[in-house]
């Protein structure tokens, strides 16, 4: 996050009053809410979230140790904002936007130091830039101008900024440019170049939100199956410590069709990131063959580093999602944790000595959270063009605890809820999401795609497994009273249908080279091999075959080996008539 070379402060200096954690009070200072500001001798970033008379708040977003009163603070005027421009994907950024490897280089370590400013992207490199505009063209604010090969696999578009009139082009330049050179000039004398700036607490305009018709295909039978996300949708993944909920935002970040990730690592262990750090760099993106990150922007605040950018994170995060939705890209947005940010909030709020909201989170969380997913969507861009952002946050719920604030105000806010459960982890059922609790308001906006795309009966096949996973919840109840054997044959063989349900189907190995992507063609067809066992085991019983020998076929436990199957096609065929043709022999 740079501010300009060119902001030469005219405003004056304030001194620091107190300090207080991440919250320091300055006297004196010209500052309007929002203001980045420079904290202490080191010159630590700061944004003012508070200004009563003479005293002005700031929250840090570096370690305030050993910060004390009299100590300068120094006024930028501008508000937070992110650099935006070729060099975005392919980079992990601190909290507010600092480049790790940058840092590192400049610091000489991995542990960042304070005070330490480096831009978002860089200014030296040169990028070739090809125009898509020519002279005597008009063009308006968000269209596209030219274009530049940002990484193997993405095309960055440079846009006409939206704070800009626009107007008739009236020279283009092609070649190899650094960010910061002229581009295309417009007879309103406004000088376009590879580089916008953004304030991170401003929503990009776009013209118009949509419906969200096309999922975001995520390779997950569970999730593409019963509780689908669409693409400029809204998710949440609530989940106790240990149930999977950052394998599955890892999973989601990997296998999801979206072209562009950004993921944002709130407040989580060091460790978590490391991975995600060290992980994704090596990954191949399944949908090119490319590498993983030339699609992905990595936000890394660990849990050790200032509570403050867990906020600006965030912020940043979904800021450099609307730049790339703006060019006409489907972006996914992953925040693991948002619980962190909404910790982050608590502290500073309680610093403030504000009014103490539910368990001492500030009476603006709901608002907080609200603001931050209604920047997903899918949106008419100012150009005319299709661009959507999908926010997936994670939850951490102190204890699994689903009624605790922070759970339920997101509940209130997203309209897919995967909630995670440590019931079926500690079983190593995994992913762990609860079938039964979990649900997807996007279901039926989305059936016409699935129909389309992967088979007519999609949405009559996915009721099926619904209802009978409905029943098992209810004949689980009984079954713990009276035992299984009580229960008469054809709700016995009902269990049984449900038991390959939720073994072949919904579980779903992470760490499988084959299972850890499900085609949604193959989920619907291993759906279907257990409604073929289903339909002939009923059959069957209806003949008088007892429950015991139908279950006795042979072929059955291959259904457990379709997830794993490279040639699912062929295995689920032939698997399909076998079931057919043993249990068939049977009467
Ligand atoms: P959380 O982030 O909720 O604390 P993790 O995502 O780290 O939990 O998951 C904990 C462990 O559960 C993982 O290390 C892994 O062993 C297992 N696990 C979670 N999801 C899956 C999955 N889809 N497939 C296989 N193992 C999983």
């Amino acid at each position: 996050m740079s501010q300009a070379e060119d902001t030469q402060t005219v405003d004056e200096d304030g001194v620091i009053e107190s300090v207080s954690g991440p919250v320091v009070t300055a006297a004196d200072l010209d500052a309007r809410m929002n203001d980045v500001v420079y904290v202490g001798d080191e010159g630590l970033m700061g944004e003012v979230i508070e200004i009563e008379g003479n005293l002005t708040t700031i929250q840090v977003y570096e370690e305030t140790s050993g910060v004390g009163p009299g100590e300068p603070v120094e006024n930028t005027g501008e508000p937070l904002s992110v650099d935006l421009g070729p060099g975005v994907l392919d980079a992990i950024y601190d909290g507010v936007q600092r480049p790790l490897d940058v840092l590192e280089e400049k610091m000489g370590t991995a542990f960042l130091d304070r005070g330490v400013d480096a831009p978002g992207i860089d200014f030296e490199t040169e990028w070739e830039f090809t125009p898509t505009v020519e002279a005597g063209d008009s063009v308006e604010p968000g269209d596209v101008v030219g274009e530049v090969p940002e990484t193997e696999s993405i095309t960055h578009r440079v846009m006409v900024p939206p704070d800009y009139e626009g107007g008739e082009v009236t020279s283009t330049e092609s070649g190899s440019f650094t960010v910061d050179e002229t581009v295309v000039e417009l007879d309103s004398d406004e000088a376009i170049t590879m580089h916008q700036e953004w304030p991170v607490r401003e929503a990009r305009p776009a013209d118009t939100k949509e419906t969200p018709t096309i999922p975001l295909v995520s390779g997950q039978r569970i999730l593409d199956g019963l509780f689908p996300i669409a693409k400029g949708g809204t998710a949440a993944i609530p989940g106790p410590f240990g149930s999977g909920k950052t394998v599955t935002q890892h999973q989601l970040a990997k296998w999801a069709d979206a072209d562009i990730v950004v993921y944002v690592g709130c407040g989580e262990r060091g460790n978590e990131m490391t991975e995600v750090i060290e992980d994704f760099p090596e990954l191949e993106d399944p949908q090119t063959g490319k590498p993983l990150m030339s699609r992905t922007c990595l936000i890394a605040n660990t849990s050790n580093m200032p509570v403050a950018a867990r906020e600006s994170c965030i912020y940043t995060g979904i800021t450099i999602a609307e730049y790339f939705r703006d060019m006409g890209y489907d972006v996914a947005l992953m925040a693991d944790s948002t619980s962190r940010w909404a910790e982050a909030m608590r502290e500073i709020s309680s610093r403030l000595e504000e009014m103490p909201g539910e368990e001492g989170y500030p009476a603006y969380l709901a608002a907080s959270l609200s603001e931050f997913y209604e920047r997903a969507g899918k949106f008419q861009l100012l150009n005319g063009d299709e661009g959507s952002v999908t926010a997936i946050g994670a939850v951490s719920p102190p204890g699994g605890d689903f009624s605790e604030p922070v759970t339920q105000n997101t509940l209130r806010i997203v309209k897919t809820f995967w909630a995670l459960d440590a019931d079926l982890a500690e079983r190593r059922h995994f992913p762990s999401i609860n079938w039964n609790e979990s649900y997807s308001l996007y279901r039926q906006q989305l059936d016409p795609w699935f129909r389309d795309n992967v088979a007519e009966d999609w949405p009559e096949v996915r009721q099926w497994a619904i209802d009978v996973l409905d029943e098992e919840a209810e004949l689980q109840e009984i079954v713990q009273l009276v035992g299984k054997d009580a229960l008469p044959e054809d709700q016995q063989l009902t269990l049984e249908v449900a038991r390959y349900l939720r073994e072949a189907w919904l579980q779903q190995n992470a760490f499988h080279d084959v299972d850890t992507y499900c085609d949604p063609k193959k989920t619907y067809r291993m759906l279907q091999a257990i409604r073929t066992f289903n339909d002939e085991a009923f059959e069957a019983l209806e003949a008088g075959v007892p429950v015991e020998e139908i279950q006795e076929a042979d072929a059955l436990p291959r259904l457990n080996r379709m997830a794993t199957a490279e040639e699912w096609n062929e295995f689920i065929d032939e698997l399909e008539s076998d079931i057919e043709s043993q249990i068939r022999s049977q009467y």
